[in-house]
């Protein structure tokens, strides 16, 4: 059996693996004209990492070996004040990696000659003898079983199974970079998450080495802003001027071509992932905010969880409807829970933004600990 993918992002290397441990041919088909990631560093939580050791127990080693160990995560004031958190708990930690190093590991798992760059999707057509035929914009097209839409949250493959479907504009704006600078020593193996004094402002930053530490900070704004690069660095040392001073010493030091801007948008959640023999991966099915940093960690889950599936003797609408009935709610509770983070971000007024801090602090750290299992669990069970 042969599998078309369309996207070669996490999602799409990420199946590509899971569909070869299976035995399965598969081509993945990218449109860039290289496999490498938008975006600079991600955080991979336990289940994350618990899917890479499922896949290959090389792979997580390798990740964790070029990637930052994080062991605990901190919420907390702009100023450093502790609003809640968690330790990691049984070996259960998390990891922050360069995209690079990620997408650069996830790729030497797969045959050099599957992977093809330089080709972007442009339909599809299901043939009479139950193939699927997969056209590029530049003329040429690729032929298999079935077809794994993974090209992210403006799917076009999705766009052609299910036609245009809503995004929502979570009301933030957010920069990324990583950044030379090393964390002073109470934050090794941390990851913090500060809510600043304003709508929508906050920064997140951990070590993804020693030697460099990848920060995202937010803003409550309108969508489609253009960032000017000639005073973006004092702009920014502006808005989180009253953050603590690890935030405002590694701003100070953040080449400016490292930074990338990106308008923060989540898919209205969607009930139907595949139709015949298109089955729809990662944010293509389910793309989140990234407030619970979980988009990257749920592609990952459900790239296993569908190879997993796919059993080459039942027929494949049956193996896509259970991928789909095993992967949905979990999915869409981490869109809705995360959407929600973005709104208690957004909160307009100093007093609503104080009662929703010491809100927080009284959540118990059990009730934290208890979601967060849930989240970190995968709970499938395959046949
Ligand atoms: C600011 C920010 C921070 C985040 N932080 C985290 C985090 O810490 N942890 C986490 O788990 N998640 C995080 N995420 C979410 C995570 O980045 C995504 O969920 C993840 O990248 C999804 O992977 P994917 O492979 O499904 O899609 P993508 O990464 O979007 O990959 C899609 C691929 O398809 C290709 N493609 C697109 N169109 C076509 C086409 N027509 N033909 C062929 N190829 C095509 C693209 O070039 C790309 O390579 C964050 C997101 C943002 C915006």
């Amino acid at each position: 059996m042969k599998a078309i993918i369309v996207g070669g992002g996490i999602a799409g290397l990420a199946t590509a693996i899971g569909l070869i441990n299976k035995g399965m041919e598969v081509e993945v088909y990218e449109s860039a004209a290289a496999f490498k990631p938008v975006g600079a560093a991600i955080l991979l939580a336990p289940n994350g990492l618990e899917v890479l050791r499922q896949l290959s127990g090389e792979l997580l080693d390798e990740v964790m070996d070029r990637g930052g160990r994080i062991d605990q995560m901190l919420l907390t004031t702009y100023q450093g004040k502790r609003l809640g958190g968690s330790m990691a708990k049984e070996g259960k930690h998390s990891c922050a990696i360069h995209r690079a190093d990620l997408i650069d590991i996830l790729k030497s798992r797969i045959p050099a000659n599957a992977l093809h760059v330089g080709k972007s999707f442009e339909s599809y057509q299901e043939n009479p003898d139950h193939t699927i035929q997969v056209h590029f914009e530049d003329g040429s097209h690729a032929q298999g079983d079935f077809l794994v839409g993974t090209d992210g949250i403006k799917s076009q493959v999705r766009q052609q199974m299910l036609g245009d479907l809503p995004y929502r504009y979570s009301g933030q704006t957010c920069w990324r970079a990583i950044v030379p600078y090393q964390l002073p020593s109470n934050y090794q193996n941390t990851f913090v998450e500060a809510w600043g004094k304003t709508r929508g402002l906050r920064v997140g930053f951990g070590a993804v080495n020693p030697q460099d530490v990848y920060f995202f900070a937010t803003y409550f704004t309108e969508p489609n802003g253009q960032d000017n690069r000639a005073n973006l660095k004092d702009h920014l040392m502006n808005l989180y001027q009253d953050f603590m001073p690890v935030v405002t010493d590694f701003l100070q030091v953040t080449p400016v071509e490292a930074i990338l801007r990106n308008d923060i948008y989540d898919l209205v959640p969607i009930h139907q992932w595949y139709h015949k023999q298109t089955v729809l991966v990662g944010d293509a099915a389910h793309a989140t905010t990234p407030n619970m940093g979980q988009g990257g960690n749920q592609a990952l889950e459900s790239a296993w969880v569908l190879s997993q599936c796919i059993n080459t003797k039942a027929n494949l609408s049956e193996s896509f409807a259970q991928y789909q009935q095993m992967r949905v709610k979990k999915a869409h509770k981490i869109v809705s829970n995360s959407w929600k983070i973005s709104q208690m971000v957004n909160l307009r007024g100093g007093l609503l933004r104080g009662l929703r801090n010491k809100a927080i602090q009284m959540v118990p750290d059990k009730v934290s600990q208890a979601s967060l299992r849930k989240v970190y669990a995968l709970d499938y069970k395959f046949e």
